[in-house]
């Protein structure tokens, strides 16, 4: 894995898991989707997932926006729900 950013998050949890916070150290249930992309090694189109508990969303969100990565940020639920 080269294309995600270094600290506070480290890879997504693995789908057929319940949806964990990607903060460092966090096990707290995932309830936010924040979807990025590093246009410096990523198609435009192309989204990276980070999840983020309530407590967490705010500091992903402004880790991802300080690095101009940050495109959107949904509910999980909404992310989840029928293509
Ligand atoms: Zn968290």
């Amino acid at each position: 894995m080269t294309d995600v950013p270094p600290d506070p998050a480290p890879d997504p949890t693995p789908q057929d898991e319940a949806p964990r916070c990607s903060a460092k150290g966090c096990r707290d249930a995932a309830v936010w989707a924040l979807r990025w992309n590093n246009p410096k090694i990523h198609t435009p189109e192309r989204r990276k997932i980070w999840l983020a508990c309530d407590a967490h969303r705010e500091h992903l969100s402004v880790f991802l926006d300080r690095r101009g990565f940050l495109r959107d940020v949904v509910p999980l639920a909404e992310l989840d729900g029928p293509a």
